[in-house]
């Protein structure tokens, strides 16, 4: 099998001849950010906020743009030209290749710059219509969770607990309130109402939770970004996973126990098809910039 395109420090290369030097910042501090944006049908969706919040990660630490938003699309749009159908694209920016390991940022280093295409993996018929399981977990990661790093120690091993008993994710809590999962932000429902964490330093402002509150506000459900304590998640009607792979998905198991009835709820129902909507009307226009 042909190895499939890369974009590499400049030039479109095949991912099997791509090296990494052991000096790489990325390698060796996991000092850099990333992205992942999906595309359906080669429209990329919300690549334009995508590249925002890659400019907010890197103003975080203190890692100079290489490029602007529209030479980032523009270089999105080659590897497309390579990759049809649906994908998801990953974006990968480092800190680059010092002469030396030496943690103190050095100056004036070119970043490593990669991008990479990986086909789709849209949730499943069966995981939209039944839910899927989550487990919960204390929220053990550091403070600057809104920063999309590489570094992703915390959220592997928080991930692990969830795959180690075949559950989707794990939901976490910090002092007890809802932070989000390990690669995913959690929405909660009680009575027709909508609650969501705030926009702080301890969750991702995820690119599909920003589309999800707009269109929420669009088709008139109820929804407040406040605090939300751990019981409250524990006693919910309707508790849902975003993400830009995952859609938006209901969590129909809790540690082993129900939420709410049991089944992908009401609100759940309506949030979906608005969703579908969205990526419908986007693929008819074939915008980037949306
Ligand atoms: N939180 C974390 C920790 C994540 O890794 C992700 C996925 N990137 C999200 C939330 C959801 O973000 P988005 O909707 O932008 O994919």
């Amino acid at each position: 099998m042909t190895s499939p395109i890369a974009y590499f420090n400049g030039q479109l290369v095949p991912v099997d001849q791509i090296s990494i030097s052991p000096l790489d910042r990325g390698f060796l501090f996991g000092d850099g950010v990333y992205e992942v944006i999906p595309v359906y049908e080669g429209v990329p969706l919300r690549a334009r906020e995508h590249f925002e919040r890659l400019q907010r990660s890197m103003d975080e630490i203190q890692l100079a743009n290489p490029h602007t938003v529209d030479e980032w699309i523009g270089i999105v749009e080659k590897l497309l030209a390579r990759h049809p159908g649906n994908q998801s694209v990953y974006i990968h920016v480092t800190r680059g290749v010092p002469a030396k390991r030496d943690h103190a940022l050095p100056k004036g280093l070119p970043p490593t710059v990669m991008l990479m295409c990986f086909p789709l993996a849209s949730p499943s018929k069966e995981a939209i219509e039944n839910g899927v399981a989550c487990v919960t977990a204390r929220d053990f990661r550091w403070e600057k969770c809104h920063v999309k790093s590489i570094s992703l120690l915390g959220n592997v091993l928080a991930r692990q607990l969830s795959a180690e008993v075949g559950a989707t994710e794990t939901i976490m809590f910090r002092n007890g309130f809802l932070t989000e999962a390990s690669a995913s932000n959690v929405f909660v429902v009680k009575n027709g109402v909508v609650a969501a964490p705030p926009q702080d330093n301890l969750i991702l402002l995820g690119i599909t939770y920003d589309l999800l509150t707009r269109l929420a506000a669009e088709g008139a459900v109820k929804l407040e970004i406040r605090p939300v304590p751990e019981a409250e998640v524990r006693s919910a009607d309707e508790v849902w996973l975003t993400s830009s792979t995952k859609e938006v998905l209901a969590v129909t198991t809790l540690d082993g126990k129900p939420v709410g009835s049991g089944k992908p709820g009401p609100v759940f129902k309506r949030m979906h098809a608005l969703f579908q909507e969205h990526k419908a009307k986007l693929a008819r226009r074939g915008t980037v910039a949306a």
